[in-house]
């Protein structure tokens, strides 16, 4: 079958792989119809995860057609048109049996290549090199998906292709952001990033009854989205003093809920790439840090750096902050958000600014990760 693979830094191509088998008996294979671009798959790009290997597939974000079911599987049939969770986890564990589908400790079982200091597994990936369990991810013909009545879903009719693709991960790693910054009814919630995380955290604020939801960020074409399909206000980073145009729109306490959606870890500062050392100088983290009111949470979401310096501990104690994190969503949401796809509550199209066939997977990266042409997903079609 044909797939898009790494295949060094910043080099991608389409290659011809060998077609995935079932493995276990909660397996199924999926005939993929959508897969889409995500932030977390930069650092991969740029080559900096060292287990990433030349010829590895990938695409965290995809839906599909159940063409192949392993023999312990109950809820998926032959012809199942269903939405995968981007988070593998087994359904079993003390973390998946609370909920907790993006703590699983077995969904990326490969505990020898984890950092050992940190000592944990994991919930897998699609598309991730060994520490995320090695699936092979979306931007392909086929994909096999382990514990498939767990992670697949089946889409209801009225939601079409374009719309449910992105109950895959956007639209749950948006809701969870929600759910962990405790947003209630006439909250005020600030959103770093109006990429598609961005604004679908931005929207579930608004389902949530957050009264006022102002998504932070310098691209104006993605600032019009969060307007116009979140509800919510914007501001330019470039033009506007942040920290004071919150407090000014928050009674002048500061925002509630305060969440970072930037995706990508930020740019290392020039003495960082100089001295090679691993730190990131988190910007929006400290900025939300600084600028959520005292008591309020900070959630910070994606594939954040391991360590970072000038982080601002002082403040979060000062202020009795709440910080909260997460890489991956959880799968419990997915259903819930299908139905308020559904019933048109939830629109997600639009974040399909370019569609491609899955040979133009390289063009699409290229387009998504300069943001350029207004890009804020390149969806395939393979
Ligand atoms: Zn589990």
């Amino acid at each position: 079958m044909r797939a898009l693979c790494w295949v060094a830094a910043d080099e991608l191509a389409v290659r011809e792989v060998p077609d995935p088998e079932l493995r276990n008996e909660r397996d199924v294979i999926v005939r993929v119809r959508r897969s889409a671009t995500s932030g977390v798959d930069l650092p991969l790009l740029a080559g900096r995860d060292p287990l990433l290997r030349a010829g590895d597939v990938l695409g965290t974000e995809f839906l599909g057609e159940v063409v192949e079911t392993g023999p312990a599987v109950r809820r998926h049939r032959i012809g199942d048109r269903v939405v995968v969770g981007a988070s593998v986890a087994c359904g079993g564990c003390w973390y998946c049996r609370r909920g907790r589908h993006s703590c699983c400790d077995n969904g990326g079982a490969d505990v020898a290549s984890v950092d050992p200091d940190l000592v944990r597994s994991d919930a897998g990936c699609f598309g991730r090199p060994r520490a995320a369990g090695g699936f092979a991810g979306g931007h392909a013909e086929y994909v096999r998906v382990p514990y498939a009545d767990v992670g697949a879903f089946r889409v209801p009719d009225a939601v079409g292709d374009d719309r449910a693709l992105f109950a895959a991960d956007a639209a749950p790693t948006g809701w969870l952001a929600a759910e962990l910054g405790e947003v209630r009814s006439g909250d005020v919630v600030a959103v770093w990033g109006a990429g598609a995380v961005g604004q679908l955290t931005a929207r579930a604020a608004t389902l949530r009854g957050a009264a006022r939801v102002l998504v932070v960020d310098r691209h104006a074409d993605r600032l019009r989205m969060a307007e116009r399909h979140a509800g919510a206000e914007t501001l330019d980073y470039r033009s506007t003093d942040v920290a004071a145009e919150l407090r000014e729109r928050s009674g002048g306490r500061g925002p509630d809920v305060c969440v970072v959606a930037v995706g990508v870890p930020p740019t290392r500062s020039v003495a960082d790439r100089l001295t090679g050392r691993d730190v990131d100088r988190p910007d929006a983290v400290r900025e939300a840090v600084h600028a959520c009111r005292k008591d309020g949470v900070v959630v910070v979401l994606g594939g954040a750096p391991g360590h970072v310096d000038a982080f601002a501990l002082g403040a979060v104690t000062d202020k009795r902050l709440t910080l909260r994190g997460s890489r991956r969503p959880d799968l419990r949401d997915v259903p819930m958000l299908l139905h308020r796809m559904a019933r048109d509550e939830l629109r997600t199209e639009h974040l399909a600014t370019h569609r491609l066939p899955l040979e133009d997977g390289p063009r699409g990266y290229a387009l998504f990760a300069d943001r350029a042409d207004g890009c804020v997903r390149a969806v395939f079609t393979p």
